[in-house]
């Protein structure tokens, strides 16, 4: 996995990135190699390096990750349908040591993703 956190770089607005929206617990922004025609990362301001340093006190934020990507499909006009993702760790696909959920849609997603 990458050592620099890019992440904490866009968040601290180091580097631009296409924002889409913010609060008090996250940022979401287009990822800057999409793999569908909508793919957006949310991002904890908090700094948790993948899904498995998840602990007992993110609950709530965990939840309202979760409720944003559904406001998100909305306003990308997701209807028909979309993924989210989480890849954690080397076998998981992670290269940004900083948690993130994968907001992806306007494509058929298949099973198994591979
Ligand atoms: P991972 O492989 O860790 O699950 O996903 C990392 C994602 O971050 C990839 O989809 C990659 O394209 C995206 N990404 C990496 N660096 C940047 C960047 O500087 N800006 C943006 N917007 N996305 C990035």
């Amino acid at each position: 996995m990458l050592e620099d956190n890019i992440f904490l770089k866009i968040i601290a607005r180091q580097i631009p990135s296409q924002i889409i929206h913010e609060d008090d617990w996250c940022l979401a922004f287009h990822d800057v190699n999409p793999q569908a025609p909508v793919h957006v990362l949310i991002i904890p301001r908090k700094e948790i390096p993948t899904h498995g340093d998840l602990v007992d006190a993110d609950v709530e934020l965990l939840g309202h990750l979760h409720l944003i990507a559904v406001k998100l499909a909305k306003q990308l006009k997701l209807d028909d349908g979309y993924r989210v993702v989480i890849n954690c760790r080397d076998r998981g696909g992670q290269t940004v040591p900083h948690l993130h959920f994968h907001l992806m849609g306007g494509r058929d997603f298949h099973w198994p993703p591979g």
